[in-house]
């Protein structure tokens, strides 16, 4: 048993998880929400740490980070479970299963994880991604504690529903994060995630707060998010609150789990992509092959920086250090 970190004991041996928004109250021997926690006696437990269900060596644009280190490897790591449940989620194979699962497929420790990292070649670190890492929060806290004491880069890929004493913990620990921003409304959110709106953006801005790397990704999913009224507001508010400079990314559906809408149509993306721009300098299309709408270009003066393609990176424009070839300004932090 893994005790958790953030947990009221009540009566009758029941507890109150805090972790995140849900702040469910468990009762001896059930599970929480997300499948990961477990009431073991009046101690919450967390189900999955150290338990594996996915673990690669990705490019670190699958992620997606686009200005984080474009071009490097990371070693990435998932287990089982979520505390959201999308009707369209992608990768509903693991996050909406619990902890008894056959497709948990190892434990490995964090000492082992970290071990594997360094081994791993052209790999930079970390991240914590395939299904959400909130719900594994010790194991992301004390290997992300060992990645800083072995100079490995951190990253996290989350939907952002988490509560702020937590997250400020991880906050001394992940260097750069890509949040899920699903929709702009709550009716949404309520009705396709069984979440809520206002804690993802409530983190989104505790993170930029903090001055950590965050990149923003929107799965746009016909006649359902794709309000072009709403979208712009979305927009609005992330150069209002986060900057101009935001990373985001519009992802493309394919039907999956409970949803069958057709896969977004690549008119809708060019169109959304368009309204973004007025707002945001970095926006891009991913899921789908097109090059224009993944290469970086300068927001000075308009040189392209990097050509992608799925697999090809080519810095063909920037320098070591981030800056533009032509004109000089510094676009990258990390580079
Ligand atoms: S982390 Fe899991 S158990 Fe804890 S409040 Fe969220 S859904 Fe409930």
């Amino acid at each position: 048993m893994y005790e958790a970190s953030y947990y009221n004991k009540l009566e009758n041996k029941a507890v109150q998880c805090t972790l995140c928004p849900r702040n469910c109250i468990i009762d001896e021997g059930k599970f929480g929400n997300c499948n990961a926690r477990r009431n073991r006696n009046g101690i919450l437990s967390s189900e999955v740490f150290s338990k594996i269900a996915a673990i690669d060596t990705d490019p670190i644009e699958k992620k997606p980070l686009y200005h984080f280190y474009p071009g490097s490897q990371i070693l990435s790591v998932g287990t089982t479970g979520c505390n959201l449940h999308c009707v369209f989620c992608q990768n509903h194979a693991i996050s909406q299963c619990n902890n008894r699962s056959p497709v948990l497929i190892k434990t490995i420790s964090p000492d082992e994880l970290i071990a594997i990292a360094n081994k791993t070649p052209k790999n930079i670190g970390i991240a914590f991604t395939y299904n959400e890492p909130v719900i594994n929060f010790e194991y992301v806290i004390e290997s992300s504690r060992l990645a800083k004491m072995n100079q490995l880069k951190t990253v996290m890929v989350s939907n952002g529903y988490i509560n702020p004493d937590p997250l400020e913990m991880l906050l001394n620990y992940i260097d750069a994060f890509n949040i899920d921003l699903k929709g702009f409304s709550d009716t949404f959110y309520k009705k396709y995630t069984k979440g809520t709106l206002k804690p993802v953006l409530e983190t989104i801005q505790q993170i930029k707060a903090k001055g950590k790397h965050i990149e923003l990704t929107m799965l746009v999913l016909p006649t359902i998010n794709d309000d072009e009224k709403q979208f712009e507001a979305m927009c609005k508010w992330i150069s209002r609150k986060i900057g101009p400079n935001t990373v985001l990314h519009l992802s493309r559906y394919f039907p999956r789990y409970e949803l069958n809408q057709y896969p977004t149509p690549a008119e809708l993306l060019f169109s959304l992509f368009d309204i973004a721009k007025n707002y945001l300098n970095h926006v891009y299309i991913g899921n789908m092959a097109t090059e224009i709408y993944a290469n970086s270009y300068c927001p000075n003066c308009g040189a392209l920086l990097i050509e992608r393609t799925y697999s090809y990176i080519n810095k063909k424009g920037i320098d070591d250090l981030g800056n533009c070839l032509k004109c000089n300004k510094n676009v990258f932090e990390n580079i």
